[in-house]
């Protein structure tokens, strides 16, 4: 098996998600006490919201910088950015290691290929569904359409993730606004709608929605063990 490296902790919520499904999924496909080897750099993510707050993605992104030769010194032979906002960096992650980076784009287009959806919804931080470090991948390389939710939809997405989800806070109002949301983009005409916060699994579960769900996390760890047992 190769050794995975992940940069954790953005937040430390889903990293637990990450690091549980890695491991259950080795156990799956190895059996015995089999589990993924890793080197994982998790962060403390108060100064990255900080900075996200600032706009300050050049401190961001050495940060991540930072973390990336920190796992392929240790040992990593490919590397995950478990949360889908960070993507933002991922170009200039990727240029300063010589491991490969798995990207979230890649597994978002394989969770779309699966349940045969070509138009999405994505769900996410501001910065993820107003930008396009996801959708333009999604568009150029696999011509993946992508909805984002009208922009009180969006407010209310953005704020939650950073006030509840990432703070531990599963709420019931909240749950039901984001179901309302959902369906709205899928009566709008999105196939599948992707959970492009890696918090989002937590509070919005499939048999919640009348549309597949594409769970980042679920998604990246697919790509990852896909290249750990390969
Ligand atoms: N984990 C979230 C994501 O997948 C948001 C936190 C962050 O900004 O990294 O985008």
């Amino acid at each position: 098996m190769k050794t995975l490296g992940v940069l954790g902790g953005m937040s430390w919520e889903s990293t637990v998600s990450y690091y549980k499904l890695l491991n259950d999924g080795v156990r799956e496909r190895r059996g015995g006490l089999h589990s993924c080897p890793m080197v994982m750099h998790s962060v403390d993510f108060a100064p990255f919201a900080e900075q996200m707050g600032q706009n300050d993605w050049e401190s961001i992104t050495a940060g991540l910088v930072r973390g990336a030769m920190s796992v392929e010194a240790g040992g990593a032979e490919a590397l995950i950015i478990a949360t889908n906002t960070m993507h933002k960096a991922a170009d200039k992650v990727q240029a300063a290691v010589n491991i490969p980076l798995l990207h979230m784009a890649d597994a978002i287009a394989a969770g779309a290929k699966a349940v045969g959806a070509s138009s999405l919804g994505l769900l996410g931080t501001a910065f993820t569904m107003e930008q396009d470090f996801l959708s333009r991948p999604l568009k150029e390389n696999y011509g993946l359409d992508v909805m984002v939710p009208d922009s009180d939809g969006r407010a209310m997405v953005h704020r939650t993730i950073f006030a509840e989800l990432c703070c531990g806070k599963l709420i019931d109002k909240t749950r039901e606004e984001y179901i309302e949301i959902i369906e709205k983009i899928a009566a709008n005409g999105a196939e599948a709608i992707v959970l492009g916060c890696t918090e989002i699994g937590l509070l919005v579960k499939p048999e919640d929605v009348s549309v597949p769900l594409i769970d980042t996390v679920e998604a990246h760890v697919e790509l990852a063990l896909n290249y750990v047992l390969k």
